[in-house]
């Protein structure tokens, strides 16, 4: 008692370091969120540390609050199993896929508002790509959500009148960064689905919200499907267009796994 009134006196640094060491030896639970168990705070997500005049301390955020945070926003995300994938990884031994690596790489770097467009058969690694960008972003603290196009397009068609429907399509035109994957997937694009995109691409050209994009059409099928969205597209992305000819796309996937 003679040391808390001592203490509470004149700041005694005996009983400080108490303080200090009882707050930081409290157990918390932020694991039972996120299963990341952090032996530093305890899972409490901060940590008192004295200050230098030995008499007042400050509650600092621990380390782990990042890895939680990323953890939480890939969660989020919706991409599952594709948080794997880095853009280092990408395997890049031809000309075009170093030049796909480095835009991709750029891109990153930059942070600016472009959008990234990747377009080409499958086997040219886009899916890879794209959610590199998705996952370097959400290291970065960025809302990041992953939109299977053809599974969006039906589910939103079917139930277009539906309020659960509508905060779907609400969440996409909103988020900070949007990866659309296999835009316009399948043979055939109804006047009803063409609908649905534009109302989500277009929101997101007014407001200029980063959006990522794969498509296995041509820019040119693109036009002709809608010339309305393929010009967002392209003004949108600028250099981070890329087209990958159809000479060069084939069997990304197969060349990779013969080494
Ligand atoms: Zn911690």
């Amino acid at each position: 008692m003679d040391k808390i009134q001592n203490f509470l006196n004149n700041g005694n640094s005996e009983i400080q370091c108490d303080i200090t060491k009882l707050a930081n030896d409290e157990i918390g639970h932020l694991n039972d969120l996120d299963g990341i168990d952090c032996p530093i705070c305890k899972n409490k997500g901060y940590i008192l540390l004295d200050d230098d005049n030995g008499v007042t301390q400050s509650l600092v955020s621990c380390k782990c609050m990042h890895l939680r945070k990323v953890k939480r926003l890939a969660d989020e995300s919706g991409l599952g199993e594709l948080l794997k994938h880095r853009v280092k990884n990408y395997e890049a031994k031809e000309e075009w896929q170093k030049k796909v690596k480095n835009t991709a790489a750029h891109y990153v770097r930059t942070d600016n508002n472009c959008w990234f467009c990747m377009l080409g058969q499958s086997g040219a690694g886009k899916t890879h790509i794209c959610s590199a960008i998705c996952n370097a972003f959400m290291e970065m603290y960025k809302d990041v959500r992953y939109l299977a196009w053809n599974d969006f397009a039906t589910f939103y068609k079917e139930n277009m009148k539906n309020v659960a429907s509508k905060d779907l399509m609400r969440e996409y035109q909103q988020v900070e960064v949007l990866y659309i994957d296999d835009l316009f997937k399948g043979a055939d694009t109804e006047y009803d689905i063409k609908n649905i995109a534009f109302d989500l691409i277009n929101y997101r050209y007014n407001n200029r919200l980063k959006t990522i994009i794969s498509s296995e059409r041509s820019f040119k099928q693109l036009c002709e499907l809608d010339e309305a969205i393929a010009y967002r597209i392209a003004e949108m992305c600028q250099d981070y267009l890329i087209r990958i000819p159809k000479t060069q796309s084939n069997n990304y996937r197969i060349k990779k796994s013969k080494v």
